[in-house]
């Protein structure tokens, strides 16, 4: 990276390097697979990953041929029954879990409350929750909601404290923690903090909503015991896609689904009034899945077929890297919040003082990214339809944006309900 970089570059210079960058990667870019407007610089692939071509053909397929003409066959003709696992396996491979531990359906903050509840319940005679003060709102909402069902103590401390936290200690039934800070970008260390919850006779759950499908998340070799994730950010599964919830083989057994629902069942076409939770990973289904969603997001999952996601990560620390270098280069001096080193996910959030009505004017002129509070222009690089030209663009509209005080038109005030 280029820290130490002062002196500017020429934009000649750096389209020079971005052209060598792109050679370089070119085994990583399914640009090709994706459906981007015309005139659009999309950093936003960690809110609402784009559409792909595979996504919206699945999704049309389960529409038209599946629901219109199958009908009701279709949950045993197109296999709709069977489509959360199904599509759960496939997600286990991009985080390093083995088939048979994850599985698709409802959202993230509902299969967060299921892996949450479940893995504090695993350690009785333990009072504390650990989780992160700054997490993404709904983790922390979750969490508390749990210890307060189960009468235990939420403590905030912040990931980078919870090793130190955890030495020693005997009263954390579990810690609970984004692998990627969903604001700073900031990766922590999953196998560090999971070996220092197991020490101390604790459990580890790992919200892996910004790190699936760009970090090589590796769910068994850093012996992670729970996890979630979102399927419309970097997966491209489309809005409101069914997240996946991830529970180790040593623990599904154990594992207590707090939502007991037919689809978790061993039987559930034997109608019984019993609750018997189905062997395996699929007790930690709930209702009837969001098939049209699970359809679409199984084709998005397909612009991963042939790649390794370590050579994904690779364009993902380039890209990013590389925007760096081009703010450095172009001298557009707004601080930048994500590590400059390898301890960061697929993304750059840099600071300033209007930051919402920057984002707007970059909207404006075509790079979407987004704002997030209070200052923060975060900008997210989904490596598998990004390329290096497309990140110098983005870094000089950047430039006009600020050295042109273009972010102090009034029309860029005004804030929309989703920011
Ligand atoms: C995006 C995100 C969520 C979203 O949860 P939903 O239930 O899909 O609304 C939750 N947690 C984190 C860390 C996220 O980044």
């Amino acid at each position: 990276m280029s820290d130490t970089a002062t002196t500017p570059s020429s934009p000649d210079t750096l389209r020079a390097r971005a052209a060598e960058l792109d050679a370089a990667h070119a085994s990583t870019d399914r640009r090709d697979a994706f459906l981007l407007p015309e005139g659009v610089i999309y950093l936003d692939g960690n809110s609402l990953g784009a559409l792909s071509v595979a996504a919206r053909d699945a999704t049309a397929n389960a529409v038209s041929r599946q629901w219109g003409e199958q009908l009701i066959r279709a949950w045993n003709e197109s296999s709709w029954w069977s489509a959360p696992e199904r599509v759960g396996d496939r997600i286990a491979e991009l985080v390093g879990a083995p088939a048979g531990s994850v599985v698709v359906g409802d959202s993230t903050t509902v299969s967060l409350y299921k892996a949450v509840h479940s893995a504090a319940r695993l350690r009785p005679g333990r009072s504390v929750v650990l989780t992160d003060p700054d997490s993404f709102p709904t983790d922390v909402h979750v969490t508390r909601g749990v210890c307060d069902q189960l009468g235990l103590t939420l403590e905030l401390v912040s990931p980078g404290d919870a090793v130190a936290r955890l030495d020693g200690s005997d009263d954390v039934a579990l810690a609970s923690y984004s692998q990627v800070d969903y604001r700073t970008g900031e990766l922590w260390d999953l196998a560090a903090i999971t070996s220092a919850a197991h020490d101390a006779g604790a459990l580890a759950c790992w919200d892996l909503c910004h790190s699936a499908g760009v970090v090589e998340v590796g769910l068994t070799a850093g012996g992670a015991d729970f996890a979630v994730g979102c399927g419309y950010k970097y997966l491209s599964g489309g809005p409101g896609a069914p997240a996946f919830i991830f529970v180790a083989p040593e623990h599904i057994a154990a594992f207590t689904n707090p939502i007991l629902g037919w689809n978790g069942h061993a039987t559930p076409f034997a109608m019984s009034p019993e609750h018997v939770p189905a062997d395996g990973i699929t007790r930690a289904r709930v209702g009837t899945p969001p098939v049209l969603g699970i359809a679409a997001l199984e084709g998005a999952l397909t612009a991963y077929d042939g790649l390794d996601v370590a050579d994904v990560r690779r364009r993902s620390l380039s890209l990013t890297a590389f925007f760096v270098e081009c703010l450095d280069g172009l001298g557009i001096d707004l601080p930048v919040v994500t590590p400059r080193d390898e301890s960061r996910g697929s993304q750059v959030s840099l600071r300033h003082p209007d930051a919402y009505a920057v984002v707007q004017a970059l909207i404006a002129r075509g790079v979407i990214g987004d704002f997030r509070e209070p200052d923060i222009v975060r900008l997210g690089f989904a490596p598998l339809y990004l390329s290096h030209a497309d990140v110098l663009a983005a870094a000089v509209h950047l430039r006009d944006v600020v050295d042109g005080r273009e972010f102090e038109r009034a029309e860029f005030a005004t804030r929309a309900a989703v920011t």
